[in-house]
């Protein structure tokens, strides 16, 4: 499993990086942001958000942005921590320094297995069709009517798993523990705003919202007859 440790005091990076090669990773360490935006594709990266360069939330849009990669930010104690803003740049999770090594790892197992075997709708094998709505999950790609929709991973999990069981209705708590990770998620406001982008991406009256339970896909071919 390689790692890629993106930060700039090595006061924090030589330890870390040897407790981490301690527990099997295999660990690269860059110490700017301009570095980590050029380093190989590893199977998950710790960012910290303080970067002498560019602004750490530049770098995970930027990452995200090219790649599925599994993020984890690493945010200074009392820094203002907007998760709402963190999951729409792409980030799985967060921690918050200091953090214990034990921690950390136990973190970046849970998002390595949240993101690899546990993804929501991983069991779904071929094309999930919705009326006009298609989802492909071998290559993760949607389209609407045939034109092609380009979504986030998070936008693309929560559509597959209300997607994969039409018709049925998702509660707020199932979605949040199936798409994202419960034990960071103090909000459900993050929920609502992926439904919002959902919709905005796709068309408003795809994802029905079924009042204090929570929501549910609906097939557009039935409802234009
Ligand atoms: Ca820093």
């Amino acid at each position: 499993m390689r790692i890629l440790v993106v930060e700039d005091d090595p006061s924090i990076s030589v330890p870390l990086a040897e407790g981490l090669r301690r527990e099997g990773f295999e660990v690269e360490v860059a110490p700017t942001g301009a570095a980590a935006l050029a380093a190989q594709p590893v199977d998950i990266v710790l960012l910290d958000l303080g970067l002498p360069d560019l602004e750490g939330n530049v770098v995970c849009q930027r990452m995200r942005a090219r790649s599925a990669v599994p993020i984890i930010v690493v945010t200074a104690r009392g820094e203002e921590i907007d998760r709402v803003v963190l999951l729409e740049l792409g980030a799985d999770d967060y921690v918050v320094k200091p953090f214990g090594l034990r921690e950390l790892v136990a973190r970046i197992r849970a998002v390595l297995r949240r993101t690899a075997g546990a993804a929501p709708g991983a069991a779904v094998v071929g094309e999930v069709v919705v009326g006009p709505l298609c989802i492909d999950p071998r290559t993760r790609a949607v389209t609407l009517d045939g034109a092609a929709i380009a979504l986030t991973p998070k936008e693309y999990d929560l559509l597959l798993f209300l997607a994969a069981d039409p018709g049925a209705v998702r509660g707020r708590d199932e979605l949040i523990r199936e798409v994202w990770d419960e034990h960071w998620w103090g909000s459900t406001k993050t929920l609502d705003v992926h439904v919002a982008s959902l919709r905005k991406k796709l068309r408003p009256e795809l994802i029905e919202t079924v009042r204090s339970v929570g929501y549910r896909i609906v097939d557009l071919s039935a409802v234009e007859q």
